[in-house]
């Protein structure tokens, strides 16, 4: 018999789909193909017997349309795994509009590179009618549930701060924020220093001209300022702030933007940063099980060296960087 956690808690809201889980590239069962935004529709006893329905297959090793038989998620069940219709880790990714444009950026496809720079409506349907409703059917596990906010930037999402609300009132234990950091949100300083969020940011670069190529607007300098307002209210000597850099071909894989980055870094009191390929290039080395070219491998070494020497935390989390490191 078979179990997987991954499904037991996650629940993923995706432009075009409402799915279980979206790990290693996997995307898990689906349990709404195009939902229509009509909340009308929407049928929570419905949800819950798919997942039912979906548990026992996965238990039985029925996979007739699951995604699931080879995944590394699907264990053997133990006496302690038990089915439980509520979600405790739900990933918010239902828009796509965002107040910058990082060339790298897979929404560009649904954005076409625009910039939004008001707030919006996701194009595709509303969260809000949904959480209420994932509430008052009892689908959430009110002490545990974990919520993170994907998508495009939520600083130009209309709904963010009435969902943000709906959680708060009626149970969450943390929220991980995504966000570029142009907007400076209250709510989310609020959240960090009682310890009820993370926040999690890509910045790739330590300087404005380079922000400029990357994201495409000219905010470095807000970006920094919202972000030393995010670790004063954090009250901490590690806040539970994660700035990335992706190394990007030929813009900043050189040592002088790692340098400026983790000065920068260091300036503002950020403690926790990551490194990352940039993923399509990071992918094509994976699965073609290719070295890193020695210009990498330099600069990979040298963003950690200078973090050691900083005392920062810092990590490859993912299976592609694992694989890359350890084949440096
Ligand atoms: S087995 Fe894998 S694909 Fe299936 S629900 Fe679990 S994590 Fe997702
Ligand atoms: S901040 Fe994120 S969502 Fe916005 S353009 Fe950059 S990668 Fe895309």
């Amino acid at each position: 018999m078979k179990y997987c956690s991954e499904f037991n808690n996650v629940l993923t809201f995706f432009p075009d789909k409402i799915r279980s889980c979206c790990v290693l590239g996997n995307l898990g069962p689906v349990y709404y193909e195009n939902y229509n935004g009509d909340i009308k529709t929407f049928d929570f006893e419905y949800l819950k017997a798919k997942k039912k329905e979906i548990y026992e297959q996965q238990l039985n090793e029925i996979f007739n349309n699951l995604p699931c038989e080879n995944c590394f998620y699907l264990k053997d069940k133990t006496d302690e795994d038990r089915f439980s219709p509520k979600f405790s880790l739900v990933y918010l990714n239902s828009w796509t509009q965002c107040n910058c444009g990082c060339f790298y950026c897979d929404r560009l496809k649904y954005s076409k590179g625009k910039i939004t720079k008001r707030k919006e409506k996701s194009e595709y349907y509303d969260l809000l009618p949904i959480i209420k409703g994932l509430y008052k059917h009892d689908l959430l596990d009110r002490e545990n549930l974990r919520v993170v906010f994907h998508g495009g930037d939520f600083s130009v999402l209309k709904e963010f701060k009435p969902v943000v609300k709906t959680f708060l009132k009626y149970g969450i234990r943390k929220i991980d924020f995504s966000s570029n950091n142009i907007i400076f949100h209250p709510i989310v300083k609020d959240l960090l220093a009682k310890k009820k969020a993370s926040l999690n940011m890509s910045l790739d670069c330590g300087t404005r001209e380079t922000y400029k190529l990357i994201k495409r607007v000219d905010k470095f300098n807000d970006v920094i300022k919202n972000l030393k307002k995010y670790v004063k209210a954090s009250k901490s000597d590690s806040p539970e702030i994660n700035v990335k850099y992706i190394l990007l071909k030929d813009v900043n894989d050189n040592e002088k933007e790692i340098q400026s980055f983790i000065q920068t870094m260091k300036n503002i009191g950020i403690t926790r940063v990551s490194l990352h390929l940039e993923h399509k290039y990071a992918n094509e080395l994976f699965e073609n099980k290719n070295k890193i070219p020695i210009h990498y491998k330099n600069l990979i070494n040298l963003f950690f060296e200078l973090c050691k020497e900083n005392n920062f935390y810092y990590d490859t989390p993912d299976d592609v960087m694992d694989y890359i490191m350890t084949n440096l």
